[in-house]
């Protein structure tokens, strides 16, 4: 059998790790963060329409400016957001490993705050950025004194900061984002403010996009995957100076978002209200967890986003497998003792609650 070292694999990437959410046929799919809600039928139906008129022209390389989505976009952020502060990508995923190519690279490092997302430091190692783990507060908190001092440590040309953080759900407050854009500020570097799950939080008015005026180097990341319950569509998109958008430019490649995907992403922003009705439920069954999660003597700690991240198991491989043998598929982020839950529907979230219950009587 051909093994991966009988290929000439770049030295960096030999025994490195895919990666790797178990996609499992479940009853109940808790585990990579979706939004459970299938989109609207009228939406559904204006896309179809949209995509069956571009796969008429589709002999024709697609918009490479994506002109008409990018307006599209900028319309749905609102705060004066113009079309050129928009870029996109084919989830937040490709823009985040842009923006790696363009600001990152062979003696460059990217300082995130562990633990978080966990495609930072594979995207690092797949551009040969190094990546610096530093890690977190009490109860996965992060003050502004502290993310400024590791930026003024480390000196990094990217800074990753995940507002709510993935895994741990938690909020980051405005002041620790100006304290790490003025730290950065000192040796030129950029500050990434990755906001996929920005719709879910308890007050959508604190977001890093209202501290851009005035701050070229500070890139906002959002997503359609999450709220939007776009993510089979793949588009994710930044808001940030024309200029930042520029250097994605250099590192693109050539008409990377197809006819269809600006063609749908287009019909569901069309939709936008429709499609985030979900939203409201989405908090509420988040916020019910916690509640019965406390109730049950978890750990289960405070989330803005559309998960719930808790603690307080003794055997949290053994409780995943559990749930799993009754058809509830949730994650283990490799935080000991802890496991984390998406928030899905209610009957979704009765039943991983009720499983629950049973395993750990
Ligand atoms: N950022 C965070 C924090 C995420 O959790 C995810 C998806 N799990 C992404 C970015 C990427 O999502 P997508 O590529 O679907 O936009």
């Amino acid at each position: 059998m051909t093994e991966l070292s009988d290929f000439p694999l770049r030295a960096d990437l030999v025994g490195q790790k895919p990666y790797g959410a178990p996609q499992l046929d479940v009853s109940v799919a808790l585990n990579v963060n979706e939004n459970s809600h299938r989109i609207p039928e009228e939406a559904a139906i204006d896309i179809v329409q949209r995509l069956a008129a571009a796969v008429l022209e589709v002999n024709r390389y697609p918009d490479r400016e994506f002109t008409s989505l990018r307006e599209a976009l900028a319309g749905y952020i609102g705060r004066g957001v113009t079309p050129e502060q928009i870029w996109a990508g084919n989830g937040s995923n490709e823009v985040l490993q842009q923006i790696f190519q363009a600001f990152g690279g062979p003696g460059r490092t990217a300082l995130g705050f562990s633990p978080t997302y966990s495609m930072y430091p594979l995207i690092a190692e797949g551009t040969g950025t190094t990546y610096i783990a530093e890690g977190r507060q009490e109860r996965f908190t992060l003050t502004a004194d502290y993310v400024a001092a590791a930026i003024r440590k480390h000196k990094p040309t990217i800074t990753m900061l995940c507002s709510p953080n993935n895994p741990t759900g938690t909020p980051l407050a405005i002041e620790c984002i100006e304290a790490a854009y003025e730290a950065a500020s000192e040796h030129g570097g950029i500050v990434v403010v990755d906001e996929a799950y920005a719709e879910f939080a308890h007050d959508t008015t604190v977001t890093a996009i209202n501290l851009l005026a005035g701050r070229p180097r500070l890139l906002v990341s959002r997503t359609m995957s999450k709220a939007f319950a776009f993510a089979g569509a793949r588009l994710g998109y930044l808001i940030a100076d024309p200029a930042a958008c520029d250097a994605l430019r250099l590192v693109r490649l050539p008409y990377h978002l197809s006819a269809f995907t600006q063609a749908a992403a287009e019909g569901a922003l069309a939709h936008a209200d429709a499609l985030l009705a979900n939203v409201d439920d989405i908090r509420t069954q988040r916020d019910r967890i916690v509640v019965e999660l406390r109730a049950m003597g978890l750990d289960a700690f405070d989330s803005d986003s559309n998960f719930v991240l808790f603690g307080g198991l003794d055997d949290s491989d053994t409780v995943w497998r559990a749930l799993l043998d009754r058809d509830v598929l949730i994650r283990d982020v490799k935080i000991p003792g802890t496991l984390r839950v998406t928030a899905g529907t209610l009957s979704e979230t009765t039943a991983f609650l009720n499983a629950l219950r049973e395993v750990l009587a």
